[in-house]
């Protein structure tokens, strides 16, 4: 069954970029130093800017991110003080490496969700995309977490780089025990949108070839997947996740985007000044979200015009929709 999930109008993501340090180095990275900062928060912190988000009149959901998030030495007492405050769920993504024995100092009461991230079913296609080696340690470690009964997610960055690959990683996910799949696509974020790297997106009709075919058989096998919608349908209406949802992108320097496509810009609509959230007055990020135009997504628009057709009359032949908007496809007898 494949549905478009609805945007949670009372419902708050944070996806909290705890550190912008890494160990790898992905070709694909979205982490933009000159923008995102090189800080690690402190825990006092961390947990301050946690308590701005949690409870009162919304359920929130955390996702704490990096650079790799279990770098910080004290990403485990982050999770236990959201956990502590009423976070309804809470999702650690990694790029596998674990460290600081993470998956021994929590346990799956605490954690929700572990998200593996890993770009090919083998080390010969994953690893030159990612880091000699990162193969290898990502699947150990998510074979113990799957051990230690921690919810197993994996996500997969789609690119020009690994695209014929994709369809081989439903059956390694079956035997790996993973439960949700994602299917990324590579933005024009990071090394993408600076040119550090050779590997571009997909078009239109690459994308509708593969991933849904993709998807649908990972569900066969169990996997609830999901990916990006990208490109709205015919008669279906195009929706902002900057006006309609609460999604919230923290980053370490205090820059808080409403929207992922705004990240290598300072256009973010709100900060953390002297740890309150406060509105960011000018021409920032939020006074786009409220332009109406025929190609659907205005950031798409400014940002990644490749992505648009048009016809002879110069009218777009499709809306591109919100980067957040999702297909999810699942088959009945999933748990
Ligand atoms: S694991 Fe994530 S943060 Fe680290 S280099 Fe790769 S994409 Fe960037
Ligand atoms: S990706 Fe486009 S539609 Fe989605 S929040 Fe950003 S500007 Fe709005």
């Amino acid at each position: 069954m494949k549905q478009t999930v609805a945007f949670e109008p009372h419902a708050k993501n944070v996806f909290f970029h705890i550190l912008t340090q890494c160990n790898l180095a992905c070709r694909h990275c979205y982490i933009n130093p000159k923008q995102h900062g090189n800080l690690s928060l402190d825990i006092g912190t961390i947990c301050k800017w946690l308590d701005a988000f949690s409870g009162q009149d919304s359920a929130s959901n955390v996702i704490f991110l990096g650079g790799e998030p279990t770098m910080h030495p004290d990403l485990d007492k982050a999770i236990r003080h959201a956990r502590a405050t009423g976070y309804k769920s809470i999702t650690v993504d990694t790029n596998g490496y674990c460290f600081h024995d993470i998956l021994d100092k929590t346990d799956p009461g605490e954690v929700d969700v572990f998200s593996f991230s890993l770009d090919g079913p083998t080390p010969e296609v994953n690893d030159p995309l990612r880091g000699k080696g990162s193969f290898e340690t990502c699947t150990k470690n998510l074979q113990k977490a799957v051990a230690r009964g921690f919810g197993i997610s994996l996500i997969y960055t789609v690119s020009s780089g690994n695209l014929n690959y994709l369809d081989q990683m439903p059956e390694r996910l079956a035997q790996w025990g993973v439960q949700r799949f994602f299917i990324q696509v590579i933005g024009l974020r990071g090394n993408a949108a600076s040119g550090n790297t050779d590997l571009t997106q997909l078009t239109r009709s690459q994308w509708n070839d593969v991933v849904p075919y993709v998807a649908e058989r990972a569900a066969r096998l169990g996997i609830e997947t999901t990916y990006p919608k990208v490109f709205l349908d015919p008669g279906e209406s195009f929706e902002c996740a900057g006006k309609v949802a609460e999604n919230f992108f923290i980053f370490p320097n205090g820059r808080v985007y409403r929207c992922p496509l705004c990240e290598d810009y300072p256009i973010h609509s709100l900060a953390f000044e002297n740890d309150t959230l406060k509105p960011v007055p000018g021409l920032q990020e939020d006074r786009f979200f409220e332009l109406s135009i025929p190609e659907g997504c205005v950031m798409n628009k400014l940002i990644q015009p490749g992505n648009m057709e048009y016809d002879k009359n110069g009218d777009p032949l499709y809306k591109v929709a919100c980067c957040l908007l999702k297909e999810r496809v699942s088959h009945p007898h999933q748990p």
